[in-house]
């Protein structure tokens, strides 16, 4: 069995697994779903690998070229 791999913040243990990265392109927000990522289960801090941020770039460059079929979801923004 393979170690756990630890967080580099905290020592805790990470645990792959796939999360939602939100990212802002000007004014505008896309949300990429199944980013597999590792995630500390003490500090929450995550962890994406550089092959998945390649994923990550191929993604936005589709997007900024229109190429991608998207799903809209609705968000309120307020300001405090
Ligand atoms: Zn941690």
């Amino acid at each position: 069995m393979k170690a756990k791999e630890l967080c580099p913040i905290c020592g805790g243990e990470l645990e792959e697994t796939e999360v939602k990265e939100d990212i802002w392109l000007g004014g505008e927000l896309l949300v990429i779903e199944n980013v597999h990522a590792k995630v500390c289960d003490k500090c929450g801090e995550k962890i994406v690998s550089y092959d998945e941020m390649q994923r990550i770039d191929r993604v936005i460059n589709e997007f900024n070229r229109g190429k991608m079929k998207l799903k809209r979801i609705t968000a309120y923004v307020a300001s405090i």
